[in-house]
């Protein structure tokens, strides 16, 4: 088999997820034979640094030997069972695993099976536990500008990326949206925290103006990653947590995308010292092996569904692989080498090595900023650096980024003209240095002609 066969044959079958196919037209789709560590292997041999973790789901290499064991010791004696009525001890661990690690508050944990559908669980939950406790104007939910929450209908509502929203526009829920906190657009001189903490006004406006018809308010913490890894101080979050309880609203925490170490804390709500009312986790939960997603939520909220049948206040919500035991294990293992290893510990070591290989590009007349939060560094590509003007989105620009990326031995892939590094937490400093150097010549490559 070789990349070409492979490829014309997935080409006349297949339909990928966020792709215009006809793109394949020119540009080729990579099967891929093998990973090991951050390394994936193409059907033509080609090896390539896995930069983007696999679309951030990889914590701790393909193929990690750990990770493989607790499956395959998992896959011997059960699969899958249904959740509803049973349960297994691979699920009741890692539900009392989670909540040891999560803020005190969060006392509960509902399984889904992707970072979407913990949203939809999320959102649903804190609608359905106003109505439970005779609050039924609440039905509208608040969002901050830019963010990023899934892609079913629900999860669509609520974030704000238009490339992926405008068109089903018609077809979801009205939400408030606020201005993000995100501090690329502070002025010169401002810090971050200065910032995010006056972007706070519009969310207080809201919350004073509509928290009577408000359930809750979501919010990607620290890094609204899906949305040009754009980042913002923590003081934001200590504001909202404050202002939330003032009024009566929810907050719920997508933390699908931070948590597990990506901002440099185990949760990125740490760094706020706050507890959210729902927790949203996935991608990394299982180390990037298995679909798992889990809403961690509080003994309040539980217990607003905790009654009689007959009064019908249960949560009914159900997805067929609720609880899969071969991921829960996966995701036992992943919790295992956070515990034995002392990770977040040592990416910090790592996130250091990253800022250092790739300070330079701050000098590039063609990044407008490096900004870093732990694990996850980007570079925005820019036009004009002094009067911020962006490239036409139609320049592809970022494209050139991962075309570049791929003849030199690395998985980059671009957001937009957003070049970002968010490897697996098992990259070597060399490594580092060496999607470093991809990185920097492929933007100097992507901005050099026209
Ligand atoms: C990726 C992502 C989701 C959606 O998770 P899927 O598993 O792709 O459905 C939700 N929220 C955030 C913040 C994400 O980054």
């Amino acid at each position: 088999m070789d990349n070409k066969t492979l490829s014309h044959r997935d080409l006349k079958t297949l339909w990928h997820p966020c792709t215009q196919m006809k793109d394949h037209e020119r540009l080729p789709l990579i099967p891929i034979r093998r990973g090991q560590g951050v390394w994936l292997e193409d059907f033509d041999g080609r090896r390539l640094i896995d930069a983007i973790s696999s679309w951030w789901v990889n914590l701790f290499g393909h193929c990690n030997p750990r990770i493989n064991a607790a499956i395959q010791d998992q896959l011997g004696t059960l699969e899958h069972v249904i959740f509803a009525g049973f349960s297994h001890e691979a699920g009741i661990e890692l539900g009392e695993r989670l909540v040891a690690m999560t803020p005190a508050e969060l006392s509960r944990v509902f399984y889904a099976d992707n970072g979407s559908a913990a949203v939809e669980v999320a959102l649903k939950m804190s609608f359905h536990y106003w109505q439970n406790v005779g609050q039924t104007k609440k039905t509208r939910f608040v969002n901050l500008h830019n963010s990023y929450h899934g892609e079913t209908l629900g999860a669509l509502s609520v974030g704000d990326v238009a490339l992926y929203k405008d068109t089903y526009a018609p077809l979801l829920l009205d939400v408030h949206t606020v201005a993000s906190p995100d501090c690329f657009h502070r002025e010169p001189g401002e810090s971050c925290q200065e910032y995010s903490q006056r972007k706070f006004a519009d969310m207080e406006r809201c919350l004073a103006e509509h928290h009577a018809e408000i359930c809750a308010v979501i919010v990607e913490p620290l890094v609204q990653c899906a949305g040009y890894m754009r980042m913002y101080d923590p003081v934001y979050l200590r504001l909202l947590r404050e202002a939330c309880d003032r009024y009566g609203v929810h907050l719920i925490a997508d933390e699908v995308a931070v948590g597990f170490g990506r901002t440099g804390t185990l949760f990125a709500c740490e760094q706020a010292g706050i507890a959210p009312d729902f927790l949203c986790i996935g991608k990394g939960l299982t180390g990037g092996y298995l679909p798992l997603s889990a809403v961690l939520t509080t003994d309040t909220v539980y217990d607003a569904f905790y009654a009689d049948y007959e009064t019908l206040r249960a949560f009914l919500h159900s997805h067929s692989y609720t609880g899969n035991a071969l991921a829960c294990a996966a995701a036992l293992a992943t919790l295992d080498i956070f515990a034995q290893d002392d990770v977040i510990t040592a990416n910090r070591g790592l996130a250091q090595h990253m800022a250092a290989a790739m300070q330079d590009l701050e000098d590039n007349p063609h990044v407008a900023e490096v900004r870093q939060t732990g694990m996850i560094l980007a570079a925005e590509m820019i036009k004009d650096k002094h009067t911020r003007t962006p490239y036409p989105w139609q320049e592809r620009r970022g494209l050139r980024v991962f075309e570049y990326g791929l003849e030199h031995g690395a998985l980059l892939r671009p957001l937009g003209d957003v070049v970002y590094l968010m490897p697996p937490y098992v990259i070597s400093n060399d490594e580092i240095d060496q999607l470093a150097r991809v990185a920097r010549d492929g933007i100097q490559h992507a901005t050099a002609s026209a």
